[in-house]
C-alpha cells in the first residue's frame, strides 16, 4: 500500500503542465484530487516517476454557458457541480448524477475532468456524459482539441488522451427547456460505484407525444453507451406504462454486460431494463 518514491511539482498554468509533462519524458502524470490516481499508485498499478499537480490552475474552475452547450472546467469538483446555479438551471441531470458519487469527502476533492480522464468503467459520470452528448476539452502541444466523450473514451481506463495534454474542460449539450431528466443507480454495497446507472432525459411536445430522449447507461461494461434502441422506440409515441416496458426491454442492446463474482452479465441486462423503466417513468409519467 506504500507507492514507489516520485517527484512532485505544483503547475501554475496549463502551458506550465504541458511543459512539465514534456521535460518528464513519459514519467509525468497529472494529478487533480488523486482520488482515482492515489489508489493506483499505492496498488503500484501506476507508477508515475512525477506528480505534475494541476489544483491551483484557477482557470479550470469555471463553469459558463457557451451558446447551447454549458462548459464545465475541468477542476471543478463534483461537489461544486452538484450545487451551481448554472448547472443546476441547463443541466441539472449533470447536479443529479454528480450528487450521487461516493461520499462528501470524494465529492469535495473529486473532479468531473478526473473522472472523465480516468474512465473506470464503473464510474456515474459517464451516463450523465452520454445523455448530454459530452464533448471533452483538450489542450495539448499543438493547440487545442474537442473529442466527443464516445471517442474519448474507448475502453476500461483507456483513453485518446494525446501525449502531453490536459483536459481543461468538459461541455455539455443543454437539453430542450420542456424536457425532464434523472439519475438512477443500483449501486455496490461496499464500493458505492454503480453496477448499473441510468442517466435519462425526455419531454414531450404540445401534441402530447414524446419528442426528445436521450439515455446513458454507465456500470454495466467496459464501457458506457447511450441506449439509443430505447430512444428510437419512444421517440413519437405517447408515453404510457406500457410503452416504457417495451422500450425499456431494449436498454441492454447496445452495451455489453459484465459478468464477474459480483452479478452475471444477464442480472445486469435485467438491472438495465429495470432503472430504465424507472427513470423513464418518473420522468414521463409522475406529475
Ligand atoms: C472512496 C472513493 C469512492 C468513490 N466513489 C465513486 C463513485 O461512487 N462513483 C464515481 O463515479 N466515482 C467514485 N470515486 C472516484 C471519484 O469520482 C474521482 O473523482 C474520480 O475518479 C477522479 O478523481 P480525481 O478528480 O481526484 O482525479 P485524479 O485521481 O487526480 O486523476 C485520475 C486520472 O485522471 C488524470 N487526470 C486528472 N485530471 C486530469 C486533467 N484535467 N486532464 C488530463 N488528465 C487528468 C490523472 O492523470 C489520472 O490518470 C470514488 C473515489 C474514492 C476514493
Amino acid at each position: 500500500m506504500i507507492p514507489v518514491k516520485f517527484d512532485y511539482i505544483h503547475a501554475e498554468s496549463v502551458e506550465q503542465a504541458i511543459r512539465l509533462q514534456q521535460e518528464s519524458n513519459g514519467e509525468g502524470k497529472l494529478i487533480a484530487g488523486g482520488h482515482s490516481l492515489l489508489p493506483l499508485m499505492k496498488f503500484r498499478l501506476t507508477e508515475p516517476g512525477v506528480l505534475i499537480d494541476i489544483s491551483r490552475i484557477s482557470q479550470l474552475k469555471e463553469v459558463r454557458k457557451e451558446g447551447d452547450r454549458i462548459v464545465v472546467g475541468a477542476l471543478t469538483t463534483h461537489h461544486a457541480a452538484s450545487n451551481d446555479p448554472v448547472i443546476k438551471e441547463h443541466i441539472p441531470l449533470l447536479a443529479d448524477t454528480v450528487r450521487q458519487i461516493g461520499d462528501l469527502q470524494v465529492r469535495n476533492r473529486g473532479t468531473i475532468g478526473g473522472n472523465i480522464a480516468h474512465a473506470d468503467p464503473a464510474a456515474d459520470l459517464p451516463a450523465a456524459a452520454f445523455a448530454l452528448d459530452a464533448q471533452v476539452i483538450i489542450q495539448g502541444e499543438d493547440g487545442e482539441e474537442t473529442m466527443p466523450v464516445d471517442q474519448f473514451i474507448v475502453g476500461p481506463l483507456i483513453t485518446m488522451m494525446p501525449e502531453n495534454s490536459i483536459v481543461t474542460a468538459v461541455s455539455f449539450a443543454i437539453p430542450p427547456r420542456h424536457t425532464r431528466s434523472v439519475y438512477l443507480k443500483y449501486f455496490h454495497p461496499a464500493s458505492g460505484y454503480p453496477v448499473v446507472g441510468v442517466a435519462a432525459i425526455a419531454g414531450v411536445d404540445e401534441s402530447g407525444v414524446i419528442d426528445f430522449v436521450r439515455i446513458g447507461i454507465t456500470g454495466v461494461g467496459d464501457i458506457a453507451y447511450r441506449a439509443e434502441s430505447v430512444e428510437q422506440t419512444l421517440l413519437g409515441q405517447t408515453p404510457s406504462e406500457a410503452m416504457i416496458q417495451e422500450a425499456s426491454r431494449l436498454a441492454a442492446e447496445e452495451g455489453e454486460m459484465g459478468n464477474d463474482f459480483f452479478t452475471s452479465s444477464e442480472y445486469r441486462e435485467h438491472l438495465c431494463k429495470v432503472y430504465t423503466e424507472r427513470a423513464l417513468r418518473s420522468i414521463l409519467l409522475a406529475n
